[in-house]
């Protein structure tokens, strides 16, 4: 098969790789469509994230979809031909985070394009059954990959406790800025107001549900939510929302941006405001395919830029190209 391999910093190349064998438990998928995320962006600029370094020839991408053609032996989920969306992470099932439901937490996870376990810019992936979940024809290659992102929505609202009439702050209108206003909404907040500094982003913000936008470069953030979900990633940005957040208030940290965040803590502790940071996300892709199939959350309307697997390079530079881009996808059939 074909696989887009990065070699190095910004050394990219189409190599033949040879076809998964699925294990047991696993389904092998023929990938049809998968976004690429600022952390596939960030390993080709810097060959690493943190901890984690490219250290071998590695495939990135993890926001996949594609269909089943072959199955392990055990495996009873699945028929060849189901259309499934992929949760790219596989924790060890045992750990004490596990066993606790906390798996995004497992120090054993094996999760897609996070050095040395090889991601989805290729034709074929093996995945777990478990992990292979079925969507319903009416969602399209490209939603069923973007429930991965959306899974981070989900996550983040889960864990700043929205619901219905939640007043909600949405720091960064990025692709997980987007679908954590179109999840927000879903679940009952009454109140999403959106901040960024790109008028564009602002206006498909307001298009999918926020019902207010603040261009940060020109006004002050005049609202008090109860919840702030940072999706912005930059720290002077994070800081000034965290101010604005109402008593007894909850920040959910999604964004990554600098390794430190300037925190105004007498405003933390006299309103006893919440701060907790995200990893990832467990037991969302259900709710996320609820979302996207009924259309509560439009992740079409977020792809603007497609390529095929010999454009994964300008796929993963598109974004700092081109100030229209929102969510750029790699068809690796093509
Ligand atoms: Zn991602
Ligand atoms: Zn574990």
């Amino acid at each position: 098969m074909r696989a887009s391999v990065l070699r190095g910093v910004g050394d990219v190349v189409v190599q033949e790789r040879p076809v998964p064998e699925p294990g047991p438990r696993e389904v092998l998928v023929r990938v049809t469509a998968v976004g690429t995320c600022g952390s596939d962006t960030h390993y080709y600029e810097h060959g690493r994230i943190g901890p984690f370094v490219v250290r071998e020839p590695l495939v990135l991408g993890h926001e996949a979809a594609g269909v089943v053609v072959a199955r392990g032996a055990e495996v009873s989920r699945h028929e060849p031909g189901q259309r499934v969306s992929i949760e790219p992470g596989v924790p060890c099932f045992v750990c004490a985070q596990c066993r606790a439901g906390r798996y995004n937490l497992c120090p054993d996870v094996r999760f897609f394009a996070t050095p040395p376990v090889d991601g989805a810019f290729c034709e074929y992936v093996a995945v777990h059954e478990e992990f292979a979940y079925a969507v319903p024809d009416s969602m399209t290659d490209e939603a069923a990959a973007l429930c991965e992102p959306l899974s981070v929505g989900v996550w983040a609202c889960r864990k700043g406790g929205v619901g219905p009439g939640s007043r909600v702050l949405v720091t960064g209108a990025g692709p997980i800025g987007l679908v954590a206003t179109q999840t927000a909404r879903a679940f009952g907040a009454s109140e999403v107001v959106v901040t960024d500094v790109n008028p564009r982003r602002l206006e498909l913000a307001s298009e999918l549900g926020a019902t207010g936008t603040v261009d940060v470069r020109e006004s002050a953030i005049d609202f008090e939510p109860e919840v702030l979900l940072e999706c912005s990633g930059a720290p002077r940005a994070a800081a000034d929302a965290i101010r604005r957040v109402t008593r007894a208030g909850r920040v959910v940290l999604v964004g990554m941006g600098g390794d430190e965040l300037p925190l105004p803590l007498s405003h933390v502790q006299n309103f006893e405001i919440e701060v907790t940071g995200t990893f990832r996300y467990a037991n969302t892709w259900p709710t996320a395919i609820a979302l996207a199939a009924s259309g509560a959350v439009d992740l079409d309307r977020l792809v603007t830029h497609r390529f095929g697997l010999a454009g994964v390079e300008q796929a993963l530079t598109a974004s700092a190209r081109d100030e229209t881009a929102v969510k750029t996808v790699v068809r690796p059939q093509e």
